[in-house]
């Protein structure tokens, strides 16, 4: 008799199943059907435990993402071989970032108040909340999005849609969950129809990002997508370019990586931003998932 699990744990398990299957791991179960629409795993968990011996080298995955580290600054055990970072701007002059200096005694607190029902740029006029950013506020690591989107607009928090969930899903593979995380963006107001931010308004608004990450002293930052990666690091190569690569911005590491919203569209690139997870697992000592036995 197979096993019942309640509606939400099956969601769950759906959910990381798919995510696994993305990523080409896919002993634990069955292929989908062609056209379906979901899937539900018809094996039980047991199967899961022979998982390990097939993964594919590059990409295994543990067989249950780990708990999260009792605390969200778990001790550095291993450096990474060849990561030392390089400065990335080739787009003339200073990164707008550059000139915006550290405030003393700031927290995110006062940002927030500094914020307040903010009309300082043209995004103000369509927004429904500010976006200011969420998560735990002395996060080793911290995720940069370009902006939000309609349901975070609606919601006021960050990453709370469809490409949300799969940045959750992302945490969580590192064995991590979202509160042991940062998560913001670059402008904190939605751009109408989704479009890029306009360079005034990131001029206008990246100064509180800027602020954030001060206060809270990331040793990692992730940008996720091209228009976040391009904007902080003024560069205009493609993030193609330099994605995966340790980058260095105001002093500290920093990788590109792609934005799950372009995961949802191109699925098979998941594999590359897992590789990339997985250095930034590796720089904050985080255990990385044991190798498939050939
Ligand atoms: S995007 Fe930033 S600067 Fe522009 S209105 Fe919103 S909070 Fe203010």
């Amino acid at each position: 008799m197979p096993p019942r699990f309640s509606p939400s744990l099956q969601q769950k398990i759906e959910d990381r199943l798919r995510f696994y299957e993305d990523l080409g791991i896919r002993l634990f179960y069955k292929d989908r059907e062609p056209g379906s629409a979901g899937f539900i795993p018809e094996a039980a968990p047991s199967t899961f435990s022979a998982t390990a011996a097939v993964l594919p080298e590059e990409i295994a995955l543990p067989k249950a993402a780990p708990k999260s580290a009792a605390t969200p600054r778990p001790a550095p055990t291993a450096k990474p071989a060849a990561a030392v970072p390089i400065v990335l701007s080739d787009a003339g002059g200073t990164s707008l970032f550059e000139s915006v200096e550290k405030i003393a005694d700031d927290t995110l607190l006062k940002i927030r108040e500094d914020l307040g029902d903010c009309t300082r740029c043209k995004l103000h006029k369509g927004r429904n909340k500010i976006v200011f950013g969420d998560g735990n506020p002395k996060a080793q690591l911290v995720f940069v999005g370009e902006g939000p989107g309609a349901d975070e607009d609606m919601q006021g928090l960050p990453f709370v849609g469809r490409a949300g969930k799969l940045l959750t899903q992302m945490i969580e593979a590192m064995g991590l969950q979202r509160g042991d995380v940062y998560i913001c963006n670059v402008v904190k107001c939605r751009p109408p129809d989704n479009r890029q931010p306009e360079p005034d308004e990131v001029t206008t608004c990246s100064p509180y990002l800027l602020r954030q990450i001060d206060v809270i002293q990331p040793k990692v930052i992730v940008c996720l997508g091209a228009t976040a990666a391009k904007t902080i690091l003024n560069t205009t190569r493609g993030i193609s370019q330099f994605r995966g690569e340790w980058l260095e911005w105001r002093g500290r590491k920093l990788m590109a990586t792609y934005h799950p919203a372009y995961l949802l569209r191109n699925p098979p690139a998941k594999a590359d931003v897992w590789k990339d997870l997985q250095k930034v697992m590796l720089e904050l000592g985080l255990p990385l998932p044991k190798k498939s036995k050939s």
